[in-house]
């Protein structure tokens, strides 16, 4: 036989420790956290820029603005509006006009935008929590729960996918041609491809 190394597992001083304390796990998820910040210097974007163009490809009709997207990245006006200045520069998000509010404007994903997206730097780490397989469902409870302690300690809460939400009504509006769900809360239709999208007054039974 050779000298072949016997795989010990980790070797990492943190993954190895025996045992997981709350410490332990509070710093794994910690380390998670900065790998994947800075996977996200990529494409000229920063991290920032990537989470501000991930949300305005993804949120609805009310919460494609920059209000909700300072609220949902927990960011200042005043530092929403600046992402908001780079990502236009680089041609990736455009302003439209609020079709109600002369006011208010939407915030759209240009074509490139969208182009950029689908090299999202995160699907780096998609590919990983596909390697999880059934474990997907128990490791999305635990991650809500705790999501759910850090902002119940902040005093503020987070969005949600609409078909999660309490006020999304399934098929109540199937000959509405902007159906054929609704929503409870602005009695409103809403379309197939909108009841995944992320909104700002989602109430929550499930998270992102
Ligand atoms: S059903 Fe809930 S998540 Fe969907 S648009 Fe209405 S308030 Fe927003």
């Amino acid at each position: 036989m050779g000298n072949a190394a016997k795989d010990t597992g980790p070797t990492d001083p943190i993954i190895a420790s025996g045992g997981c304390t709350a410490q332990r796990l509070a710093d794994l998820v910690n380390r998670l956290g900065r790998g994947v910040h800075c996977l996200q210097f990529a494409d000229g974007l920063n991290p920032a820029q990537w989470d501000a163009l991930r949300y305005i490809g993804r949120a609805n009709r009310y919460s494609r603005n920059p209000s909700a997207l300072a609220s949902y990245l927990k960011i200042t006006k005043g530092t929403a509006s600046q992402t908001i200045k780079a990502l236009e520069s680089k041609g990736l998000v455009t302003r439209q006009p609020h079709c109600t509010d002369g006011r208010a404007v939407h915030l759209v994903v240009t074509t490139e935008g969208e182009s950029l997206l689908q090299r999202d730097p995160l699907k780096r780490l998609e590919g990983a929590i596909k390697e999880l397989g059934t474990g997907i469902d128990a490791a999305k409870l635990v991650l809500c729960e705790l999501i759910d302690g850090v902002e119940d300690a902040s005093g503020k809460r987070g969005f949600g996918v609409c078909e999660d939400c309490t006020h999304f009504c399934r098929n109540e509006m199937p000959n509405d041609s902007c159906g054929p769900h609704q929503c409870g809360l602005t009695l409103e239709a809403l379309s197939g491809m909108e009841s995944s999208q992320i909104c700002v007054d989602h109430n929550a039974c499930a998270r992102v």
